[in-house]
């Protein structure tokens, strides 16, 4: 395998990966061992496993291929399974596909297929339940709009509102239905322990509802981990009313969001969706969550070569929103130019942050003076330490803040503050270097040294060899030299 990559290079002299963290799922154009090498040329620092396709052994060698191209590279990257939740669709419709037209109302029956004409069964059986008269039923996401009329003991009475056509397995949406079964149906608590096992680093759950659903996930996780296995960090997708609803609480619960913009755009009105996607974005901004914005980020690139005028907008609009990673989904894992997918979506990324840093620089005073003020309001340590490192940082003109730390968490803070140097994230745990991989900004780096002062020295000796540094230039070291045992941090403010 070819090392030749700017990004093989553990510190990147002049050619930076983009700030923004790059999601792309895995499917039959990204399956080999050269095509995930080449995506994560390309830019990916995290490869999304879809758990509603495919087996748990299709995902283990998936993981297992990924793993490999990850060591060869010598970089870190991270592993998101996607656990499906109640996802419903059509069940087999005879002849594959119907055309929904206003004039003529449809049924909802039981079972798993129907020769009944204008009846349709689903995957979700308590459907027939849990609608009532003047509920929406979306199909095709949300391509055809049905209204609930009347109901039978065995079958719901439907008129089309927006017609269209309908094939068989495709996505059923209940948007103003409280649904009666859980969360986390039996298949995504199977698929969770096989997460653990597998040492995957997070895990999306999919039509959260409440922070109940979080905090059931993990219990069944910590019951599933042990030592060496640890918990997967939990990214609830925000794609039902209900999550919208309950944001803060959902935020704070999880480990990270992600804004799952495809159910959402039918479950919520679309027109909405610009502005659901700023909110929940400040959410995860005032509670220190990463987030990713997912779906049709450069929907066209599934068959075209060049993404839309609309579809470059909104990577660079999210990335201004505050977004800490795109994610693209069937343009890498079922489209013709996953590269290219990837790669222009690093060029977006790499152009907007130019504008984010000017932006920063303007900002770094308000934020200097928003700390003077509560400045006597006690931060805790590792918030403390996070604005310390950054001020060091802004006062010295670093080039870059070197955080080490075991856990991660002053990182996560570091690259919530959103400073203008790099950040670099340096660990010598490969759990932490991973979940880094979500981080904005944050270039995680394994080190082998264990003291404060061995580690600058290694970070010195290995930014020369990389061609990193130049002479004149400074760097931040923050480092806790009791490994979170003690309540020390320690900085360093060196010049090359
Ligand atoms: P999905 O989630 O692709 O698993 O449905 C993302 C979304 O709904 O946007
Ligand atoms: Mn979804």
């Amino acid at each position: 395998m070819s090392n030749s990559s700017p990004r093989a290079k553990l510190m990147y002299p002049g050619n930076e990966p983009s700030r923004t963290k790059i999601v792309a799922t895995v499917g039959p154009s990204s399956d080999s061992e050269e095509m995930l090498a080449d995506l994560v040329r390309a830019g990916v620092d995290v490869f999304r496993l879809n758990m509603a396709h495919g087996t748990t052994d299709v995902s283990q060698a998936r993981l297992e291929r990924i793993r490999k191209v990850s060591g060869e590279l010598e970089i870190p990257i991270g592993i998101l399974a996607d656990l499906a939740g109640p996802k419903m669709r059509l069940g087999a419709i005879p002849g594959d596909s119907y055309d929904c037209d206003p004039a003529t109302p449809i049924r909802f029956v039981h079972g798993e297929t129907t020769t009944e004409p204008n009846a349709f069964t689903t995957t979700y059986d308590p459907l027939i339940d849990d609608v009532h008269p003047g509920d929406k039923i979306m199909l095709a996401d949300g391509t055809v709009v049905c209204e609930v009329v009347s109901k039978t003991e065995n079958a719901v009475l439907c008129n089309v509102i927006q017609g269209g056509t309908v094939r068989s397995r495709q996505g059923v949406n209940l948007p103003g239905s409280k649904l009666s079964i859980k969360t986390l149906q039996p298949a995504d608590i199977e698929n969770a322990k096989w997460a653990v096992a597998a040492g995957v680093d997070f895990l999306g759950l999919s039509f959260v509802r409440s922070p109940d659903d979080i905090r059931e996930l993990r219990e069944i996780l910590q019951e599933a981990a042990w030592p060496d296995k640890p918990v997967p960090h939990i990214i609830a997708k925000i794609e039902k009313p209900e999550a919208v609803a309950n944001l803060d609480h959902i935020v704070a619960a999880a480990d990270a969001i992600m804004v799952a913009r495809g159910d959402l755009g039918v479950e919520t009105d679309i027109a909405k969706i610009a502005v659901v996607q700023k909110q929940i974005i400040s959410a995860c901004r005032r509670k220190n969550k990463p987030v990713i914005v997912a779906t049709q980020m450069l929907e066209s690139m599934h068959t075209e070569s060049m993404p839309t005028r609309a579809e470059a907008t909104d990577v660079a609009n999210a990335i201004l929103d505050g977004t800490d990673a795109c994610m693209l989904s069937g343009e890498t894992a079922v489209g013709e130019h996953p590269v290219l997918a990837v790669e222009m979506m690093h060029r977006i990324a790499i152009e907007t942050e130019r504008l984010v840093y000017a932006r920063l620089l303007e900002d770094a005073g308000h934020r200097y003076l928003k700390l003077a003020r509560n400045g006597r309001k006690k931060a805790s340590l590792p918030e403390s330490a996070a604005e310390a490192a950054v001020y060091l940082s802004d006062v010295s003109g670093a080039k870059a803040v070197f955080a080490v730390t075991e856990s991660g968490k002053t990182i996560l803070l570091l690259s919530k503050i959103r400073h203008a140097a790099m950040t670099i994230g340096c660990s010598t745990n490969e759990v932490a270097l991973r979940r880094m991989c979500l981080y904005w900004g944050v270039i995680p780096t394994r080190l082998n040294a264990s003291t404060p002062r061995s580690m600058l020295e290694e970070v010195l000796q290995r930014g020369r060899n990389d061609g990193f540094f130049k002479k004149g230039e400074r760097i931040v070291l923050l480092s806790d030299p009791s490994n979170g045992t003690e309540n020390r941090r320690l900085f360093y403010v060196h010049e090359i």
